[in-house]
């Protein structure tokens, strides 16, 4: 699949519930309404789905949401793409995660052939983590990473740079992800949906940690890359690196190699714009996947050049969806 500018659409980021067993603060409102179930994909449509993207191309999937793993029966989900990835028919089946479940399912990811999660984890001290998440326990989710750790997936963890919160951190947090052997990537705050809170309050532009940290550590940069919109510096003292994704400050449009599909069907082709178009009809519509190839076709073509965040128009959000809905 190539797009207008000449992008070839290689990964498909899915959503696969809108529901979540947290509230972080910058994702989502405390008295969030989760969607109707009939409004919802059923796991054999998200599989189909996902099998037509791969016949189209698709190389990569990643698993996100809401959370992944709160979704009911999700490891018969993750069993069937993953044997897509078995049979070579695609590269890699990933997961983003808050690592709440992780404890229960990490062996189960590793027999069904995922390798690598991104686990978010905003901070390591207690008070700080139930405060962000509104009521998550940090010892269940490092438990979960743990447990993941154990089971041989590896590990990125993906921070989220929250000024007033995380900020003063960020050492402790390279320290602790260069012992374990994970990775760490730190993310800006991206003006996405309504959460009742002042996000110019909360943003903090990674350009300044990078600045810090480069006192306490040496940071050479790195031109690995995932695909995503990451760039990596690698940490001299504990041979991890550290990648940041500044989607304020930095345009990353121009690789952009994804789309990302709603858990109602809905293909978001930019997670910066409102551009969408309707799977579910043609996937409810017939049982062949013709008119879902046909569909899927006409939403590539439609692909926007790029994103055009400000988070400085007032407090109003960039795209009024949260970001649970397209999951990242
Ligand atoms: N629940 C899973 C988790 O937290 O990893 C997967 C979904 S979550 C929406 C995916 C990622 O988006 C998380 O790393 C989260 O920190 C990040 N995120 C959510 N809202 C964001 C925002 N407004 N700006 C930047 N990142 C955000
Ligand atoms: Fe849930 Fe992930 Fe959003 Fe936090 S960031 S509220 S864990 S979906």
């Amino acid at each position: 699949m190539i797009d207008p500018f000449g992008r070839s659409v290689s990964y498909l980021r899915v959503s696969v519930t809108d529901r979540c067993d947290l509230r972080c603060v910058y994702c989502m409102a405390e008295d969030m309404s989760f969607l109707p179930k009939s409004d919802v994909l059923s796991l054999e449509e998200l599989e189909r789905l996902c099998t037509a993207f791969v016949r189209k191309g698709v190389r990569r999937i990643r698993l996100t949401g809401g959370e992944p793993l709160v979704r009911r029966n999700i490891m018969t989900l993750i069993a069937n793409i993953g044997e897509l990835v078995k049979a070579g028919a695609m590269d890699e089946l990933t997961l983003t995660t808050n690592g709440t479940q992780l404890s229960k399912y990490a062996e189960g990811l590793a027999s069904a052939g995922i390798r690598r999660i991104n686990v978010s984890l905003d901070t390591l001290d207690a008070d700080k983590f139930a405060a962000v998440t509104r009521w998550g326990k940090l010892d269940q989710v490092l438990e979960g990473i743990m447990a993941a750790k154990q089971a041989g997936l590896a590990i990125k963890i993906n921070t989220v740079a929250l000024k007033g919160v995380n900020d003063g951190e960020y050492d402790r947090l390279v320290e602790w992800c260069g012992r374990h052997g994970f990775d760490l990537c730190l993310i800006e705050t991206m003006p996405m949906g309504e959460v009742h809170s002042d996000r110019m309050e909360q943003y903090l532009p990674l350009s300044q940690i990078r600045e810090s940290l480069s006192r306490n550590w040496t940071l050479t940069d790195s031109d690995y890359r995932t695909g995503g919109p990451a760039r990596y510096v690698q940490v001299a003292q504990t041979g991890r690196r550290v990648g940041f994704i500044t989607p304020m400050t930095h345009n990353f449009c121009e690789s952009c190699n994804r789309v990302r599909i709603t858990c109602t069907g809905t293909l978001y082709m930019c997670l910066g714009q409102d551009d969408a178009v309707d799977l579910r009809a043609p996937l409810r519509g017939s049982e062949g996947d013709e008119a879902l190839g046909r569909a899927i076709d006409d939403a590539i073509a439609k692909k926007p050049k790029g994103h055009d965040f400000v988070i400085e128009r007032g407090g109003v959000p960039a795209v009024g969806r949260h970001m649970s809905v397209t999951g990242g």
